[in-house]
């Protein structure tokens, strides 16, 4: 099978990278040239040896890596140090690239996308199956450029002014993508072209790497250099900051990234200074809803270029949350990060934080596999938490991810911990705190299994579970094997805080507008999204959960053991300080 190699090119600034990722994300192969280029210098490499052989040990920095400002200012001075540069990486490069060509080829690609920055002017495309240029004008260029790497005026300028005219790369052109306008019109553009290459060639066909291979320099033969670093999305969901203390106890080795937002950076730094070996880990001030996640061009590239593992969990986690916020926390975030885990040529893993709720209103057994069966959803909680997975799922065709599907998070089975009084804490914090003697109706029937399932077991889980060298492609339900009715949990509760016990039952109708009424409707949308989960019977089978825990000692603890704990946490906390107004809770807080 032909395997038709097809490059991508443009001035610097105009787009190259945005429209190699936007082809990425539609399942297409694509190796970055810039990716190898950086490889082949790795400390280790020969190329590298030779460099020193040829301009000194002036050229490393204090790490033993190849300090690239460096060599670039003696290269550019003199033309014999530029063909020497050329003489030992150029032909180290194309061999990497021949290899990334022949590992997708192998994989059963049809069409490959190679993307480098001068393919018109060292005439490399005259070999290709065909080239695209994006062209962007040069004042578009220069304002992104000002933007994206911080260059004074003249800088910005004077890079333009070095390469080629973008004239002289539409004359190369088979095809051009256009971009001058938004993002949305990029994607056009990138959809157009795309059509027209699969007009000449054939769809575009998604092939699967073998697993450790990268899917963005396919150039994992280049070998695993530098230590493992980690990412965590999420902080500060209580989820999220047991995962870093889990890292930072269990794997003291790797560097560890703590992805935050400006505003909780304060936060984020006081609540790692008190780890004991937080020296390992690092605050990152970004977005997972902005593009390269909020980051500077030089912390994105350096990030991507050093990381081998995602724990992603941020994500809105609170069910009553409105569509806006949780589309663009939950699936612009999650897009986010998989791109930055297609940038990552080191890439091992991504842990996606993902919910058993994706199952929506499907009632019966609901495996680790299933996903799309054509279930509603409750709320837009689920219907997100869906859609990002629905990403995840496509992307895992190339990438190593793992993904975690906890029930509905309750504290800690040991301390009752939790960070946050929603889903069923409403309930129970109304049965725990009801001095009044009167017996609150339970909203439903409540027959159903309550999938609850405590803090330190999910995060204990997911740690050994995403160790596993078999996880990468698969999903794992981390819920109680032996679930209470929603009944039977409120019951308990109220015997536990010995308060009355809730009677008989009302009609979900009649139970929403119990909670609409004065008093109660203060509560907001969070329990009437709770409410309509509890009359689905539900069974998640746990198969890959099981086999992966098989060797350890981690196993969810049954419920009736932890829940006066969970009480008492909840009767301590609501006595110290009454709940607060859910207006406060409903704060999309728990975006990373
Ligand atoms: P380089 O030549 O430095 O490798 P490049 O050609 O790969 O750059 P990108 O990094 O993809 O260019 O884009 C340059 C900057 O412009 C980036 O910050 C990117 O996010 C932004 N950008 C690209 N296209 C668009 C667009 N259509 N709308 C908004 N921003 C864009």
């Amino acid at each position: 099978m032909t395997v038709h190699v097809i490059g991508l090119t443009g001035g610097i600034a105009s787009g190259k990278t945005t429209v190699a990722r936007l082809l990425a994300n539609r399942g297409a192969p694509v190796i970055d040239a810039d990716v190898l280029a950086r490889q082949v210098v790795e400390p280790g490499q020969p190329a590298l040896a030779e460099l020193v052989a040829r301009f000194g040990a002036a050229i490393l920095a204090p790490d033993g890596r190849l300090d690239r400002k460096r060599l670039g200012a003696i290269a550019f001075a003199d033309p014999a140090a530029r063909a020497d540069l050329g003489r030992i990486t150029h032909p180290r490069i194309a061999a990497a690239s021949a290899a990334a060509i022949a590992t997708w080829a192998d994989a059963g690609a049809n069409v490959v996308f190679y993307e480098a920055a001068l393919l018109v002017e060292n005439r490399a495309y005259s070999h290709l199956a065909g080239l695209i240029v994006v062209a962007t004008p040069p004042e578009v260029q220069y304002a992104r450029l000002v933007e994206r790497d911080r260059l004074s005026p003249d800088d910005a300028r004077a890079r333009i002014a070095a390469q080629a005219p973008l004239a002289d790369k539409l004359a190369a052109a088979t095809w051009v993508i256009e971009n001058t306008g938004d993002l949305a019109a990029l994607e056009g553009e990138v959809a157009r072209v795309a059509g027209a290459i699969e007009a000449a060639f054939g769809p575009i066909r998604v092939p699967r790497l073998p697993r450790a291979e990268s899917a963005a320099g396919a150039s994992a033969r280049a070998g695993r250099i530098g230590r493992p670093a980690t990412l965590v999305t999420g902080f500060p969901a209580g989820t999220a900051k047991r995962m870093i203390q889990q890292l930072l106890a269990a794997e003291p080795e790797p560097r560890l990234y703590v992805l935050v937002r400006e505003a909780l950076a304060a936060d984020a730094a006081s609540f790692l200074a008190e780890l004991p070996d937080a020296t390992q880990a690092e605050l990152l001030v970004g977005d997972i809803c902005d593009m390269d996640l909020g980051l500077s061009s030089a912390e994105y590239r350096g990030l991507s270029r050093e990381l081998t593992w995602i724990h992603h969990l941020a994500g809105v986690y609170f069910m009553g949350t409105d569509e806006a916020t949780a589309q663009r926390v939950n699936v612009v975030g999650t897009r986010t990060v998989i791109e930055l885990a297609r940038d990552a040529g080191r890439l091992e893993r991504v842990v996606h934080w993902s919910t058993a709720l994706v199952s929506g209103d499907r009632k019966g057994t609901f495996t680790e596999e299933d996903l799309e069966v054509g279930q509603k959803f409750h709320n837009a909680y689920e219907r997100t938490k869906y859609d990002a997975e629905r990403l995840v799922r496509a992307a895992m065709r190339q990438l190593p991810i793992t993904v975690i599907r906890p029930g509905i998070i309750v504290g800690d089975s040991r301390t009752g911990e939790i960070d946050r009084l929603d889903g069923p804490y409403y309930l129970m914090v109304l049965i725990a705190t009801n001095a009044s003697g009167v017996r609150l109706p339970l909203l439903g029937r409540s027959n159903a299994p309550l999938h609850l399932v405590p803090i330190d077991y999910v995060v204990e889980a997911a740690w050994h579970v995403a160790r596993h060298e078999a996880s990468a492609g698969k999903t794992f339900h981390l819920v109680d094997p032996a679930p209470m009715s929603a009944r039977a949990v409120f019951e308990a509760v109220a015997e536990h805080a010995h308060t009355e016990k809730p009677r008989g039952h009302i009609p979900r109708q009649l139970a929403r507008a119990v909670l609409r009424t004065p008093g109660l409707s203060r509560l907001g949308r969070g329990p009437l999204a709770f409410v309509d989960m509890l009359d689905h019977t539900v069974h998640y089978d746990q198969t890959n959960t099981a086999a992966a825990l098989a060797g350890t000692a981690v196993r969810c603890p049954p419920i009736a053991d932890y829940l006066p704990v969970l009480v008492r946490y909840v009767v301590d906390l609501t006595r110290a300080a009454p709940p607060k107004p859910p207006e406060d809770v409903s704060d999309p807080l728990d975006e990373g």
